[in-house]
């Protein structure tokens, strides 16, 4: 049964003229950054009609994809079209192949879910104008946040930059429920569009994905079996055991969500079920969904102040002395810096595509205020690294950890990298894991092989400066660096 009456709180209104009962062409469904058929508000809509032509369009007009992203986008596509049962690939510019593939394909309508990016929202804007010039019906949705960055205000009107107050508001006004399903119809799509072969998404020669077939199962699919497997097995003592990365209490769910192969109203409904099921668990819950929320604010943040990925948020840190250093910046980003936790968090970015939350916050710290190297390089190194590489995170976290961001850490605030390790990998599996030429050092000195004494580094085969490199920093050394450095940003902050 086709449903006919889909009205949304958040959907914007629209006075169009034309109305879906009156066209008997297909429409076109704009898949973005929402690869599922659940929760999928422009797929609702769409199915209004008789047939859908659905799209997809790699557009990197503005930034080209990582290379993590780019192996993730390939295994989704590949299960939305199965899922479907087709699907139309184009590459280029979605301004000028959407109104084409409109006219090729006879639409009269083109429906998507929105996106926040600066360079989303402008081509978005132009293209739905340039849609409704040529007299066709194009309507966008609410699918990727919670709420929509524009609908969460404060007192005076204007966007949050404090994250409490603005998920306070987000949950007092109600978390909107997932749409319904629908049930829909492909039209005809031979002939039309690419191969994801063609493409060549995934790498090759090497192969630095070797082996994430296994660790991930990219598609809606999987997205749907990792939540349901994390508020099974994961989910108790959440709140606590979020901060360790030697073991399994975190959902790793965020390449799904990026991707949208579950909605963020989907998680929180379902975790939300599991709450009222078992009482004992709504603390974690409730913590598990607030992380949720940090998402929507890093959207409500990109949305309102959209030069968070190219610009400090807070001009005083341009003052900042940052370095450069090349072969500083390489160790770092292979994972050879002499300080175990961050070494083992960059392995295991580099080796899986993920890094667990509490490292990513400790090797950010490292970068920009142990090596006073700019975020821009971290924000980068990520981007091209990380499966879950989204604009909005990512940037907002990079400046977080700086210090010139909303709501950020205090910039004094510098991780200690060795105390870092006894605190959240207590007994040095983290590490063990990741960094293996350390296994056998007895766990009070894995955190700081270099202070190790000489005997108990030789009965671990461990030689520093050969097997494992001597840290690139002398950690005392670093912290006052940064904070001298700190001071032209007081003193740019009070000139003001
Ligand atoms: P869980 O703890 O299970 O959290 C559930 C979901 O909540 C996540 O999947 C994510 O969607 C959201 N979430 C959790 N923490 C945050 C946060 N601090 N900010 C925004 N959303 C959050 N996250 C990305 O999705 N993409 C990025 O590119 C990204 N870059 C980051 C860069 C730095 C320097 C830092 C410190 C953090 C970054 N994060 C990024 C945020 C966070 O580290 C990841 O979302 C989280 O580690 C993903 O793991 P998970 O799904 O197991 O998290």
């Amino acid at each position: 049964m086709k449903q006919r009456t889909f009205l949304r709180k958040s959907s914007t209104p629209h006075n169009y003229n034309i109305q879906l009962s009156d066209l008997a062409m297909p429409c076109l469904l704009w898949f973005r950054q929402d690869l599922r058929l659940t929760d999928n508000p422009a797929l609702l809509k769409a199915s209004e009609l008789d047939e859908i032509i659905p799209v997809f369009i790699l557009d990197e007009t503005d930034r080209t994809l990582g290379g993590a992203s780019k192996w993730w986008l390939h295994h989704s596509l590949s299960a939305l079209t199965a899922d479907l049962g087709g699907l139309v690939l184009l590459r280029g510019d979605p301004q000028q192949l959407i109104p084409e593939l409109a006219k090729k394909t006879k639409s009269e309508a083109i429906f998507w879910n929105r996106s926040y990016e600066p360079h989303s929202v402008e081509r978005d804007t132009a293209l739905k104008s340039l849609l409704k010039e040529n007299g066709l019906l194009a309507e966008s949705f609410s699918g990727s946040v919670v709420r929509e960055p524009w609908e969460t205000k404060t007192g005076s009107g204007g966007p949050y930059k404090v994250y409490t107050p603005f998920w306070k508001a987000n949950l007092s006004a109600g978390i909107p429920d997932p749409v319904s399903n629908a049930g829909f119809n492909i039209g005809h799509l031979e002939g039309i569009g690419e191969n994801l072969e063609d493409w060549a998404l995934r790498p090759s020669n090497p192969n630095w994905a070797t082996g994430w077939e296994e660790l991930w199962q990219p598609g809606e699919a999987g997205a749907k079996q990792q939540l349901d497997d994390f508020l099974q097995s994961g989910i108790a003592n959440y709140g606590e055991l979020r901060n360790r990365p030697d073991l399994p209490n975190v959902s790793r769910l965020s390449p799904h969500i990026h991707f949208g192969e579950i909605s963020p109203r989907q998680i929180c409904a379902r975790a939300q079920f599991v709450a009222d099921e078992n009482p004992s668990l709504a603390p974690d819950i409730n913590k598990f969904i607030a992380e949720i929320g940090w998402r929507d604010f890093a959207n409500h943040l990109l949305f309102h102040f959209p030069q968070i990925p190219v610009r400090n948020w807070k001009p005083a840190f341009d003052a900042y002395p940052w370095r450069e250093d090349e072969s500083q910046l390489i160790a770092w980003q292979k994972g050879q810096t002499g300080y175990p936790m961050v070494d083992a968090g960059m392995r295991e970015l580099w080796n899986t595509g993920y890094m667990h939350n509490r490292i990513r916050m400790l090797v950010g710290s490292f970068l920009v205020k142990h090596l006073q190297l700019h975020w821009k390089h971290g924000e980068e190194w990520f981007w091209d690294t990380l499966l879950d590489a989204d604009l909005a995170n990512n940037t907002s976290s990079w400046q977080w950890i700086s210090g010139s961001g909303a709501d950020a850490a205090p910039y004094f605030r510098i991780f200690n990298p060795i105390t870092q390790g006894p605190k959240f990998d207590p007994n040095g599996e983290y590490v063990r894991k990741w960094c293996p030429e350390l296994k056998d050092l007895p766990t009070e000195f894995i955190h700081a092989p270099h202070l190790a004494p000489e005997f108990a580094l030789q009965r671990a085969n461990v030689k520093l400066g050969e097997t494992y490199p001597l840290p690139i920093v002398d950690h005392k050394f670093a912290r006052e660096r940064a904070l001298k450095g700190y001071e032209a940003v007081k003193a740019a902050t009070s000139a003001s």
